[in-house]
């Protein structure tokens, strides 16, 4: 007893989760003066962020976030801060059909006609719906196509949910938006965020996998998977979305003792998505092969889209690395939920080789590392990124409220801004959260 009581006065705010959102908001409240612990399920920090090395030395490979989607603030001054360079990503953008390569210009065909649509709509409704009321009949099927896989796809949200306004907002503004990526990728802001944390005397817990909140006004107490208790007199949540709609048999549900139904019932009122990312390192970037190619010249491509099982592709353009990113986003992912890695890369090759025309066994003697991460299936994830339904302006109302200014809330799902989905979403998210506590 003498001891808990001890560990109260320690500590004045627990932080779950150390990805984006909470390292920012552990860092913020440091900053001001507040006694900080973070806890963290798995046995590296970062969340959805992971950056490792690529094997031939060339450079890293992100196994989650990757871009820097349009001029985000609070990234871009935070890479600023920390000393790291980002560069800009722009190449060319083609389709294959039957086996033939073409280039082409715009991400969905009709968009101008979409955006001139999206912009007149006055009332909230799904996606599909907006298609089905605006673009009805047999003319408009491939625009209805287009749009639909590239809001599973890019947003990874399923149409028949997803608020269109919340994605006007998101598609007008990053049309034509420049695109970045981290020399060193956005592990080294993790570690940034990491050393400063570090200095400010914060300890981070990694393999604390939290289990029960018990609460109370400005008590908290919170047992992990080990046994072990932590006790502050607040605590600011930043669990995936996915984990905080599992239900309580999930290997990272946490719960809440009394419970938050308010809270329960709003996360559910947010859409979380689904993806499986699929990165291949080959001996050599065969695409820039023109005899291969029948004479095409791809040193520019930088997006490959397909209706092959694994329809999405990219390199890493401008750099000409002999890396291939396959992307299954939303319904995609969904297909492939139970595969194992030798079936996704069985899958991967199987539609290189029909985009490309190049015999699998091929595509096999040059691959030299294959990754597959269902983010789906990742028990500290279980999802993608969240996406807005028609119901989330609601739900973020309720979840920005503290509950009994004791138990805070982040993480990129709270975030209403133009960048959904995003590590801007989850920053600004920790930056607010923190901002709110020390208001209180
Ligand atoms: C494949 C993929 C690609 C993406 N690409 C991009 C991109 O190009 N650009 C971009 O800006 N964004 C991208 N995103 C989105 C971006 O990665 C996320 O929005 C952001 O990193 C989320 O940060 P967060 O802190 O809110 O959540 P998370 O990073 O998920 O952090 C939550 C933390 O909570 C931990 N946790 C879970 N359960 C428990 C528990 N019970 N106890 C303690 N800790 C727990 C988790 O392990 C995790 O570390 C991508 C995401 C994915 C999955």
């Amino acid at each position: 007893m003498v001891l808990l009581q001890l560990n109260f006065m320690d500590i004045d705010v627990l932080v779950i989760g150390a990805g984006a959102s909470g390292l920012m908001a552990a860092w913020q409240l440091a900053k001001a003066g507040k006694k900080v612990k973070v806890l963290e399920a798995a046995d590296r920090l970062g969340g959805r962020i992971h950056t490792i090395s690529a094997t031939d030395g060339t450079g890293v490979i992100e196994l989650g976030a990757e871009f820097i989607h349009g001029n985000m603030p609070v990234t871009q001054q935070l890479l600023q801060e920390a000393g790291l360079t980002f560069y800009n990503v722009h190449g060319s953008m083609w389709r294959e059909d039957e086996g033939q390569l073409k280039q082409e210009d715009q991400f969905i065909p009709g968009w101008n006609e979409l955006a001139e649509k999206m912009r007149a709509l006055e009332d909230d409704m799904p996606l599909a719906d907006f298609l089905h009321q605006y673009f009805a009949g047999d003319a408009y099927e491939e625009l209805r196509t287009g749009v639909m896989n590239y809001a599973a796809g890019y947003d990874t949200a399923n149409p028949a949910t997803a608020s269109t306004l919340a994605l006007r907002n998101e598609w007008l503004q990053e049309d034509e938006a420049p695109q970045y990526r981290i020399n060193k990728g956005y592990g080294s802001l993790i570690n940034y965020l990491f050393q400063q944390l570090t200095a400010a005397g914060v300890e981070v817990l990694m393999q604390c996998c939290v289990k029960e909140i018990h609460w109370q006004p400005q008590r908290v107490t919170v047992t992990a998977q080990t046994g072990d208790s932590y006790i502050a007199r607040q605590a600011v949540i930043t669990l995936p979305l996915g984990v905080l709609q599992a239900d309580a048999t999930a290997q990272g549900a946490v719960t809440f003792m009394p419970s938050v139904l308010d809270k329960e019932r709003a996360f559910q009122q947010i859409g979380m998505g689904a993806v499986i990312k699929l990165l291949l390192e080959f001996a050599e970037p065969f695409w820039l092969n023109h005899e291969q190619m029948n004479g095409k010249d791809l040193t520019d491509m930088q997006f490959l889209f397909s209706q092959r099982s694994v329809g999405t592709w990219w390199t890493q353009v401008p750099n000409h690395r002999s890396l291939l990113t396959g992307w299954l986003g939303g319904f995609h992912a969904e297909e492939f939920r139970n595969a194992t890695a030798e079936e996704l890369k069985e899958a991967a090759i199987a539609s290189l080789s029909d985009i490309f025309r190049l015999p699998e066994g091929e595509l096999n003697r040059l691959l030299i590392a294959f990754y597959a991460v269902n983010w789906t299936t990742e028990p500290f994830t279980l999802g993608s990124y969240s996406y807005a339904t028609i119901y989330t302006r609601q739900a973020w109302s309720v979840l920005r409220q503290p509950t009994a200014e004791t138990l805070f809330w982040a993480g990129e799902a709270l975030y209403d801004g133009p960048f959904t989905g995003t590590v801007e979403a989850a920053l600004v998210s920790g930056m607010q959260v923190a901002e709110q506590l020390l208001a209180g």
